[in-house]
């Protein structure tokens, strides 16, 4: 597996030759803003990177930090989810590995899992309705076990 610095490295490559080909400027902010992304732990939501990047940069502005998101998401660098929870959610996509999500209803923590059956349905799915699939999502929703999970305390 590949170190946190060896992946910020990729994806600053990936992102200067993105701003390259889009003749958009390097800026240290932006650079700072997606170092800090490959900082952060599993899925994140737009505010929480924001409060990390204002250590850093304590001028940095939420406006700066979405745009900056939306430019990572067109060089691939991050993916958006939505779990039809009202949040958006980013993850990094360099040094991912495929996966689908599981949700707890009541405290919202997100648990990744790796279902291999899952393919042969992608497969003849495709064969099925004539298509050539390309990538899939699947997210279970569910009530969690943990001690401290609101659903627990509700239901004790
Ligand atoms: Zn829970
Ligand atoms: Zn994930």
């Amino acid at each position: 597996m590949m170190s946190r610095p060896d992946l910020q490295k990729i994806a600053e490559e990936r992102f200067l030759s993105y701003l390259k080909k889009e003749g958009a400027r390097k800026t240290p902010e932006r650079m700072s803003i997606l170092k800090m992304v490959y900082e952060m732990e599993g899925h994140f939501e737009v505010e929480e990177l924001f409060r990390a990047c204002r250590i850093d940069s304590p001028g940095i502005s939420l406006a700066t930090v979405y745009n900056t998101l939306e430019l990572f998401l067109d060089a691939q660098l991050v993916m958006k989810l939505q779990f039809g929870d009202a949040r958006t959610y980013y993850e990094r996509l360099i040094g991912a590995k495929q996966h689908d999500h599981l949700m707890c209803n009541q405290c919202h923590q997100i648990i990744e899992f790796c279902a291999p059956s899952i393919q042969p349905v992608k497969t003849q799915m495709g064969e099925v309705l004539g298509f050539d699939i390309t990538r899939h999502a699947l997210t279970l929703h569910g009530d969690c076990m943990k001690e401290d999970c609101p659903n627990r305390m509700l239901t004790d």
